[in-house]
């Protein structure tokens, strides 16, 4: 997965072309000993770096390629509150209780994020301009008016509403059906918000070695071993952030999440005189193959979405996302894109996350497109219950999915169908 990674282009992204001067890390050489060693500097890693550090642990983290290099680095930047299953389906499964509370934690992660971003002070272009589900069939709005009635009479939360067909042609100019608004939502840098992340990282006494694969992980009873290239890290406790990239290390872990390479591209500045999102937004569609947008701070539109059966990147990325944005804003055809890239978004079979704990070994991945807040809070859930607190932990296992049949060895295949699967309900309206 690292190479197939390497293959996707964050170089050329509009993050990359933006982003805040990169921290001086050096590769990890020798012998190393600390209380936690993680494994992945996104969001997940360093946010339970910066808990444990603060906790006052020792901390070393280790990364494979640079810091944010992964899905935390080059996402959408949508800020949409919550888990990937609906509230309602949340409510079905789990009862109104479990559900309550599952959705009270997932949904704390919104204003957790913005209060890092604000007390170190992290430039990251943050918006709380609200995220829109643009419903694309009628069929779609008595889904989106239950979820919003079930979000506002059973989970108490007060933020989310309903649009309808002429209020939603204010919004984008898209012909939408109608649509959801949650002025919870928004968007941000999502590099720049990872890089400020492992600032405050450093700043709390932790260690970041970047360019330093864990290639092994051995347990004895008393300490596990974790080995790079070049050295070692023996640890009392290890968190597992690798997400889609962990691979190999743990297959155990790795065979919960399927990797779905998904591609974004930047257009130039838009004229003055097109407005394609009125408020600043941040939206996404009812399609199971998503499409999502956004504005850039410096007025480019950002889109991801398309679908694409064989998991090998495009040799064209920007080729390969332009019908898709073109034929959501045909106004702006023929438009230059500066930037184009892709990513890998793990996917867990009920689309919820997979976080966990055996022994010393404690992991958190699989937030199925929707991680770039939950990252933070999962990451920090695993630092508590080191720390002794295993509250929320415990709230996110009793929910956690089944892993994939087949293990890694199928998830190619099962990739291929499932794409196949999903598009095929997004053609004949399903
Ligand atoms: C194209 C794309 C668009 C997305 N858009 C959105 C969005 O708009 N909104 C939203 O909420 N979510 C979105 N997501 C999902 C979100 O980005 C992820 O859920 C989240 O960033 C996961 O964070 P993470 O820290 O767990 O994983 P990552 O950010 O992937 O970090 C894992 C890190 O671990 C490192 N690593 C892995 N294995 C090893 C190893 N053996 N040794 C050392 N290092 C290792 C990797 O190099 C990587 O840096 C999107 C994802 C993608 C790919």
């Amino acid at each position: 997965m690292g190479a197939f990674n390497s293959q996707l282009g964050i170089a050329q992204s509009y993050y990359a072309a933006t982003a805040t001067p990169p921290l001086e890390t050096t590769r990890l050489t020798g012998a190393a000993t600390a209380d936690v060693a993680v494994v992945g500097a996104g969001c997940t890693g360093l946010a339970a770096a910066l808990a444990a550090a603060r906790a006052g642990y020792s901390v070393i983290v280790l990364e494979g390629g640079e810091i944010g290099w992964g899905a935390s680095g080059r996402n959408g930047g949508q800020i949409i509150p919550g888990l990937r299953m609906s509230a309602f389906d949340l409510v079905r499964k789990y009862g109104a209780d479990h559900a309550r509370k599952l959705f009270d934690l997932a949904t704390s992660a919104r204003d957790a994020v913005v209060k890092l971003i604000q007390d170190e002070g992290i430039e990251c272009d943050l918006r709380l301009t609200g995220h829109l589900t643009g419903a694309i069939r009628e069929s779609d709005m008595p889904g989106l008016e239950q979820e919003v009635r079930c979000m506002r009479e059973v989970m108490d939360y007060p933020h989310a509403s309903i649009i309808d067909h002429a209020a939603m042609q204010q919004e984008v100019a898209r012909p939408y059906v109608g649509g959801m608004l949650d002025m919870g939502g928004g968007h941000m840098h999502p590099l720049n918000y990872t890089l400020g992340l492992a600032k405050a990282v450093i700043a709390a006494g932790a260690r970041i070695h970047s360019n330093s694969a864990a290639i092994e992980l051995s347990r004895s009873s008393v300490e596990t071993k974790i080995q790079t290239e070049h050295g070692y890290i023996k640890a009392k406790y290890v968190i597992l952030a690798g997400d889609s990239l962990l691979g190999d290390l743990d297959r155990n872990i790795s065979r919960y999440i399927m990797p779905i390479a998904n591609y974004i591209a930047t257009t130039s500045p838009l004229p003055e005189e097109i407005t394609l999102i009125r408020n600043d937004r941040a939206v996404s569609d009812t399609k199971f193959v998503v499409n999502y947008y956004r504005m850039t701070a410096d007025g480019r539109l950002l889109f991801g979405g398309g679908e694409r059966y064989t998991t090998s990147p495009p040799a064209d990325m920007a080729a390969f996302v332009r019908p898709f944005l073109e034929k959501n804003f045909p106004q702006i055809s023929g438009i230059t894109i500066d930037h184009a890239w892709g990513g890998l978004v793990s996917v867990t079979r009920t689309r919820l996350p997979h976080l966990g704990r055996n022994g010393p070994v404690l992991w958190a991945h699989g937030y199925s497109g929707m991680g770039t807040i939950l990252s933070t809070l999962a990451g920090r859930l695993l630092a508590d219950a080191i720390d002794g607190d295993s509250r929320g932990l415990d709230l996110f296992r009793s929910i956690n999915p089944p892993p994939f049949p087949g293990g890694t060895a199928l998830r190619g295949p099962l990739h291929t169908l499932a794409m196949l699967w999903f598009s095929m309900r997004d053609r004949i309206g399903l």
